[in-house]
């Protein structure tokens, strides 16, 4: 019987992430409570409402089951509107809660990684253009400013911008989330504010704590040419690599930003990122289609005879890591893996999910590559922003009514790996056996 196990680097972070909008509840003075209102644009009008109830403490709980299951980090992120409830007003009070929280992480032994933006903006920023409006890059510099001023002894590990491209995508391009716009202007303006957002914010945090590591987490999504022989296809997938995941990168490369036609330069992003942040979750299929030319001549699918999340959403395709894995390697800077994960309610896909997806994060790292951490999304179930609650990606199952946790078997498996600091045949064997012989071939 084969006995074997796949080791972590040591210091190697496990975590799961979570976002303040999606876990927290209550919050009524952003964006997406505004967005929640409108009828038809969440799936089935699904609220957050409560979500998992954090903002009333329950995060003692969700964090207390993840370091008891061995984590030694959490990601989460604090929210905009609750900090800074209009523009000339600072809540003391909210500050203070995070304050608790992060308390609270320490005394679990987490180590902590915050997220200063994690797709909701102030209702008094989005009335006033959110990210189309050249005033924003200033206005959250001095958000981070005052968070970072105020928690600089307790964290270390600043996320600027969660996946600023996805944003763009889903705001101005698909229209999933507010503003809800269809128009490639807007979109670049957007990007162009974002860049000089997260630059403004690098260059702050430094200011402010001169040993922070700051950065944005990417949206990295796996693109491959649908038919290898096709120069066509292959210039197809090109162009979708650059203008969803090279769009923030190639900025802070060299200051240039181009998105489809446009193009600028921003001066100030160069070298604005001190670590590679990556969440991958999917991959594509892509073809030429000169029929399209709203989603840059390309048509995309899943990739042949893979599993499909729930509600096909998502495939799971783990080459897709090694390929992001590959990517953030050019830039020759620590990685974070910030978020990886699979909707699944009744985690019949999750184990093998997980366990497929590090174990390409274990070939990077025992390959050299200077991966550092993993966080998977999520520790709980929680609000699924505009498929509200439709979608399931918790370790744990939550049901939001009652507020009531289960444990899915997919925290058994993340907890043996943690402990371990390694995938052992062990527990492959008793947690994802549908997977063991592809990760311990005998
Ligand atoms: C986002 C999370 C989201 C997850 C699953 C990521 O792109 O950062 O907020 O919950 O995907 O949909």
């Amino acid at each position: 019987m084969i006995e074997a196990i796949y080791q972590f680097p040591e210091s190697f972070l496990w975590g799961t992430a979570t976002s303040a909008h999606q876990v927290e509840g209550q919050n009524t003075n952003n964006n997406w409570s505004a967005w929640e209102a409108e009828p038809g644009r969440i799936i089935n009008g699904d609220r957050s409402g409560l979500a998992c109830d954090w903002w009333n403490g329950r995060w003692e709980e969700d964090l207390q089951n993840a370091a008891r299951d061995g984590q030694n980090a959490h990601r989460f992120s604090v929210e905009w509107s609750r900090i800074q409830p209009a523009s000339d007003q600072w809540d003391e009070s909210a500050l203070e809660k995070y304050r608790m929280l992060l308390k609270g992480m320490r005394r679990l032994g987490l180590t902590p990684v915050v997220t200063l933006h994690h797709f909701t903006d102030p209702l008094w920023i989005y009335e006033r253009g959110g990210w189309e409006n050249d005033e924003t890059p200033k206005y959250f510099e001095k958000f981070v400013r005052k968070v970072v001023d105020a928690f600089k002894d307790e964290v270390k590990l600043w996320v600027t911008l969660n996946e600023p491209n996805g944003l763009v995508v889903n705001s101005y391009i698909g229209g999933q989330f507010p503003p809800g716009k269809k128009d490639f202007r807007a979109a670049f303006k957007a990007i162009k504010n974002l860049i000089r957002g997260h630059a403004a914010a690098w260059h702050a945090i430094h200011d402010l704590q001169a040993k922070a590591m700051a950065s944005y987490a990417l949206y990295y999504r796996g693109f491959f040419p649908k038919n290898s022989w096709s120069p066509l296809d292959i210039l197809a997938t090109r162009s979708l690599k650059g203008s969803v995941n090279e769009v923030f990168s190639n900025a802070i490369e060299d200051g240039q930003v181009k998105f489809a036609l446009y193009k600028d330069f921003i001066r100030e992003a160069v070298g604005t990122q001190d670590y590679v942040g990556i969440q991958y979750y999917s991959s594509d299929m892509v073809s030429f289609n000169p029929f399209k030319p709203g989603e840059l001549f390309t048509s995309r699918c899943c990739p042949p005879g893979v599993a499909q999340s729930e509600t096909g959403f998502m495939s799971s395709f783990p080459a897709g890591m090694t390929q992001a894995l590959k990517w953030a390697r050019q830039f020759n800077l620590p990685i974070y893996i910030t978020e990886n994960g699979v909707e699944d309610s009744t985690d019949a896909l999750r184990p093998a999910y997980l366990a497929q997806h590090l174990h390409k994060v274990w070939r990077a790292a025992n390959f050299n590559y200077q991966v550092k951490g993993y966080f998977h999304w999520s520790q709980v179930d929680n609000f699924e922003w505009e498929r509200g609650w439709s979608q399931r990606f918790g370790l744990w199952e939550l049901n939001p009514v009652t507020q009531k946790r289960t444990r899915r078997r997919s925290a058994d498996l993340y907890a043996a790996i943690c402990k371990e600091n390694g995938i052992s045949s062990a527990a492959i064997r008793q947690f994802a056996p549908e997977v063991f012989d592809i990760l311990f071939p005998s």
